[in-house]
């Protein structure tokens, strides 16, 4: 049996944060006591003899909850080098840099990203199972992740492996099928999957899904998560069909007919299907003009953006509408994507990152996305997103250097 009793300088119990914007119910050398794997009591003083301090080393905070990973991903050591087709471009750069993509605004070179990964994911080094276990092996060596929603592909055995016995792996099924024959084998096949293999399906994005299988996975009942204006080529696909991202289509597919696959003219038009779902996690939203982020506003309760900042830096797309979202009363939470466009699978990073590129913003928001909102939003709020007894023990130490 552990009997354990941890304590630092400043503990972010996020018990009341309805008492203000930006309050985390910061407390100051009190003791989390705890008895195995759950919290018995915070107190004045120590319960138990064993005592950890982290005196001001770090602040603690509840485990943190990813809302976006696609820990398939996880085996590679770096984001995939745009540096090269930056390189082929502009031959006179050499050194690469987030900053350099940022300035240099890098959004174009998106299709050719996932071209890339594309590619990875056909050649022979690529193995998910091998991937998982990095990932597994990062979460228990970086003491902070309490949950992940984790996109998984098809065809993933989620029995050969296990992410580690104190992080909840919430797996969202890829789907990625346009045309109707491969649509219709999919949806056969989700139907006959076991019920524990998954506990949500993700539509990939409007150019790679069918409207029919959008359709399909909303009615089954499960949480959705799905990529939705995350570049201008996207938001072009769907006004004009052309652009970069029809093009690539067009490579893969030759058959590739856009009035026939997509399912609407704009974001709003998807949004409108997601709506109907039991919970959409709306992956990264950059390009959402004000109606579209009034509609999530309005939506709030089973719809959340999942903004990934070091993932959206590394593209260079345009200003991420963060503050309007917030202003709005849309739900935010936080996401690190994969490691091929971030570095690591780190939320204390990301709220690093998001810190540094929205400044007004102040630090007690990002911590309340992804603890006790993600929690509340993805109905782990019994076992998480607070420090309190009867919860898990599981904390983010957050070195504090904002
Ligand atoms: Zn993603």
């Amino acid at each position: 049996m552990t009997l354990q009793s941890i304590t630092a300088n400043q503990i972010h119990t996020m018990t009341n944060v309805d008492g203000g914007q930006g309050t985390t119910g910061l407390i100051e050398r009190k003791y989390i006591n705890i008895e195995n794997d759950k919290i018995l009591s915070v107190s004045s003083k120590p319960q138990f003899d064993d005592i950890i301090d982290f005196q001001n080393q770090y602040d603690i905070l509840p485990g943190m909850i990813n809302a976006h990973a696609h820990l398939e991903l996880s085996q590679l050591e770096s984001p995939l080098e745009l540096e090269n087709i930056y390189k082929s471009q502009n031959p006179s750069t050499n050194n690469f840099s987030i900053q350099k993509i940022i300035t240099n605004n890098y959004s174009h070179n998106f299709d050719q990203w996932i071209n890339q990964l594309m590619r990875f994911r056909r050649s022979s080094v690529y193995d998910s199972t091998l991937a998982i276990s990095a990932a597994k092996q990062y979460f228990a060596e970086n003491n902070e992740t309490a949950a992940v929603v984790d996109i998984i592909p098809f065809d993933f055995n989620p029995n050969q492996i296990d992410i580690g016995k104190n992080i909840e792996w919430i797996r969202h099924l890829e789907l990625i099928a346009w045309d109707s024959i491969t649509v219709t084998k999919k949806i056969k096949t989700i139907c006959n999957l076991p019920k524990n293999s998954y506990s949500g399906l993700s539509p990939h994005a409007p150019h790679t899904v069918s409207a029919d299988l959008i359709e399909f996975a909303v009615n089954f009942g499960v949480p959705i998560s799905m990529h939705l204006a995350e570049s201008p080529d996207e938001i072009r696909l769907l006004k004009s069909y052309d652009g970069k991202l029809f093009e690539m289509m067009r490579k893969i597919d030759e058959n590739y007919e856009p009035s026939k696959i997509l399912a609407g003219n704009r974001a709003m038009d998807y949004l409108q299907i997601l709506s109907r779902a039991k919970l959409s996690l709306v992956i990264h939203c950059n390009y959402l003009d004000d109606s579209e982020i009034q509609f999530l506003a309005k939506n709030r309760e089973t719809m959340a953006v999942v903004y990934t900042p070091r993932s959206h830096d590394y593209f260079g797309f345009g200003d991420f509408p963060l503050q309007k979202m917030l202003d709005n009363g849309v739900c935010v939470l936080l996401g690190t994507d994969s490691k091929a466009s971030t570095p690591d699978l780190s939320l204390s990073n990301e709220i690093k990152r998001a810190v540094f590129m929205n400044p007004i913003i102040p630090l007690e928001t990002f911590f309340q996305m992804t603890t006790i909102h993600a929690a509340k939003f993805l109905g782990l709020i019994e076992n998480y997103g607070t420090i309190e007894s009867g919860k898990k023990a599981v904390f983010t130490l957050f070195r504090n250097i904002c």
